[in-house]
């Protein structure tokens, strides 16, 4: 009978040099094979060329790595890389590379589908079929810091959780991920540079204020609204209105944090100066910035960009209230790597 090998990656640095330790071997054998592991990043156990054959061979007998491996990279004529990302188990999951004047910003996924159904989105189509491990969010970055670096001539500046899944739905992996990006023993990014992206959990949010994390927030919020918000984002009706702006304000009582807003104006959904009106007040205990993104057509037209009229309504309001507002035009359209468009098409 086959014994299913261990991920070695499961392993924190501690219990890898225990493990060293109950071979016989050294402590400090379990740093170097950890340094491999995250800094280094290596795919199998004969890269690891300052560690012996023998010690090399027994790590494959006790453990995989379960390296994550890029199928398939499309290039968008604005610059924007989509990669298709092959799981240990056969599983796809999709990233993306935004480059910019400034920056290059890794757009990641945190699980295979999606469990949350907002009618508006491409990947609430695929349901959710598993939670990434924290390697798996861990090998996305790397694998955009490497191309960062190829094609662009710099490393990798900024990360965003906006890919596929909801990341306060798989908190704990993506923290661990999160750690291991900013560690030194892994790249070493400032967590400042991190935005993790929500729906909106308030329970997983009041855990993150207690834990004062370091990195960013945002909300997906398209409507202040509980009906309206209720019919795009059905999510709504568990978590509504009151108990995430409860959550948001003790995330700000604690962070100090300035909060963003991801919002999509639709024709006939929420187009109108009640909508604008309710985010306003929705917002209005914390500094807020909202970013008003494009919407991207998935679909057979049940949703549609509203008109630009109403955008600058949108802007007008919330500048007169003092709220930062950014309209951002979509990046990577042309090979489905923009917001909720992330499917597994090719
Ligand atoms: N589940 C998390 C992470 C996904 S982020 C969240 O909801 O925040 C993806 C962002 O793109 C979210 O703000 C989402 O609401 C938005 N989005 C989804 N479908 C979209 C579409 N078709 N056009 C534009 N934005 C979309």
């Amino acid at each position: 009978m086959e014994i299913k090998k261990k991920d070695i990656r499961a392993l924190t640095k501690e219990q890898l040099r225990q493990f060293f330790v109950d071979q016989g071997d050294k402590a400090f054998r379990g740093n170097q094979v950890y340094e491999w592991l995250w800094q280094k990043s290596a795919h199998d156990f004969d890269a690891m060329t300052n560690i012996s054959k023998e010690t090399r061979s027994m790590l494959e007998d006790n453990f995989v790595i379960n390296h994550i491996r890029v199928d398939q990279m499309q290039r968008s004529s604005d610059g924007t890389i989509k990669n298709a990302v092959r799981l240990h188990d056969g599983l796809i999951v999709e990233s993306v590379l935004i480059p910019t004047e400034t920056r290059t910003t890794a757009c990641v996924s945190s699980q295979v589908g999606c469990s949350l159904d907002c009618r508006f989105c491409a990947t609430a189509r695929l349901k959710r079929m598993r939670n990434l491990n924290p390697d798996e969010i861990y090998d996305q970055v790397v694998a955009i810091d490497n191309e960062s670096r190829l094609y662009f001539d710099r490393p990798l500046s900024n990360i965003v959780f906006m890919g596929m899944g909801e990341p306060l739905m798989n908190y704990n992996n993506v923290l661990k991920a999160i750690e291991k990006i900013t560690s030194p023993e892994g790249l070493g990014m400032s967590p400042k540079r991190i935005i993790v992206s929500t729906s909106g959990v308030p329970k997983i949010i009041k855990k993150m204020a207690d834990e004062e994390v370091k990195f960013g927030l945002a909300v997906s919020l398209h409507s202040a609204i509980d009906e309206v918000r209720t019919s795009i984002m059905p999510f709504n009706a568990t978590f509504p209105l009151k108990d995430l702006r409860e959550a948001l304000e003790y995330w700000y009582s604690k962070t100090k944090n300035r909060i963003t807003y991801e919002y999509v104006v639709w024709k006939g959904i929420n187009d109108t100066q009640e909508a604008v009106d309710a985010l306003v007040k929705f917002c209005k205990f914390a500094p807020s910035k909202v970013n008003i993104i494009e919407y991207n057509p998935i679909d057979d037209g049940e949703f549609q960009q509203a008109s630009s009229k109403a955008v600058e309504m949108y802007q007008n309001t919330l500048e007169r209230n003092g709220i930062t507002v950014t309209v951002r035009r979509s990046r990577g359209k042309d090979i489905d790597a923009a917001c909720g468009q992330l499917a597994n098409k090719s």
